[in-house]
């Protein structure tokens, strides 16, 4: 668990880059920090393993105080991955993600193990990578090794700061999903860094809206969507998207039953084909999936992550207009 109480930064040309902030990240949860270029998303970040100091309030992991931390200790076990990654040009790939692990004193048949069974999911094949130059990778690739190494030596939490927007929009949503169900198997502490809503809608268990240096609000991907704290927001996350798709046609998120299927008692709650996605998505956020009845037949199932995948990209694109 990650605790901000009344944080605040000042540089020292006595810029206020971030001001009282409250907050407590879950372990487990992925926590989206999202907002426009310099309203403080950084600094935030790189506060938590003490990349940058605090002025004023504290920040504790696990109910004890970061500056109470031997700061090895905290740096080895916070992964951190950034927009671009920095792999050392003369190493192997293997070398590359070794690197804390070793720091850690781990024997060498442990590393080898925990590399390849990290590189297999992230989809680079061991036995073809691992013993590569960065170089010989394209920019996607790279990017995951640089999510391999922050995951390496099994850190609880791992920060990212904007990890995939230098990359092209295929390679993006590629390594989106992977990071999703990458997550959903580890469930690590992550907290992400991004300007870009639909990403935070996408990957996001919470988001948290920054604007000049405050927090705005904090919530779900539903809640931002469903109830935006104010004009900011809304703008931010471009809402009206919501109302515009609200006519909908629930069949074609719908997951349909295969014939095997047909019949089986799904012991989940039911909605019409009907239903609007707002309230289907209301619905979703209780129960994360629901079967869909046409004319009293179930005709498959919905879940909630297809439906925010589907207002994520119907979104106008402004969450990124500001950069
Ligand atoms: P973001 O990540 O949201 O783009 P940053 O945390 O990088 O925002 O920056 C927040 C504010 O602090 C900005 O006004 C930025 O110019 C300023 N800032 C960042 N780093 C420094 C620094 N080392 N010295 C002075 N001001 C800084």
């Amino acid at each position: 668990m990650i605790t901000f109480d009344n944080v605040s930064k000042e540089y020292r040309d006595g810029t206020s880059a971030v001001r009282d902030l409250n907050l407590t990240i879950q372990p487990g949860e992925f926590f989206v920090v999202i907002g426009p270029s310099g309203c403080g998303k950084t600094t935030m970040l790189k506060m938590i393993n003490r990349l940058i100091s605090l002025t004023k309030g504290t920040i504790s992991i696990d109910n004890k105080r970061i500056s109470d931390y031997k700061i090895d200790e905290l740096r080895w076990n916070i992964g951190y991955v950034l927009q671009q990654i920095a792999l050392f040009p003369h190493m192997t790939i293997l070398e590359n993600i070794s690197i804390v692990p070793e720091l850690k004193g781990w024997d060498k048949e442990r590393i080898r193990k925990r590399v390849d069974e990290l590189l297999d999911m992230v989809g680079l094949d061991p036995e073809t990578y691992r013993d590569r130059k960065p170089k010989e990778l394209s920019g996607g690739q790279q990017q995951r090794v640089g999510v391999v190494r922050a995951l390496a030596a099994d850190p609880n939490i791992i920060l990212m700061d904007e990890p995939f927007s230098a990359l092209d929009p295929i390679s993006r949503e590629k390594l989106q999903e992977d990071l999703f169900n990458l997550q959903r198997n580890i469930k690590k502490t992550i907290v992400f860094v991004t300007h870009d809503m639909k990403e935070a809608l996408k990957l996001g268990d919470r988001i948290c809206v920054m604007n000049e240096g405050s927090i705005v609000q904090v919530g779900t991907p539903e809640e931002l969507l469903e109830n935006p704290a104010d004009d900011f927001v809304r703008n931010f996350v471009g809402t009206e998207s919501v109302s515009s798709v609200e006519n909908m046609d629930l069949r074609k998120l719908v997951v349909p039953l295969k014939v095997d299927e047909i019949g089986l008692d799904y012991q989940l709650p039911s909605i019409s084909v009907k239903t609007s996605i707002k309230e289907a998505l209301d619905i979703l956020t209780r129960e994360n999936e629901v079967t869909v009845e046409d004319h009293g037949a179930i005709i498959g199932t919905l879940n909630r992550q297809a439906v925010i995948q589907y207002l994520a990209d119907h979104l106008q694109e402004r969450g990124s207009r500001d950069e």
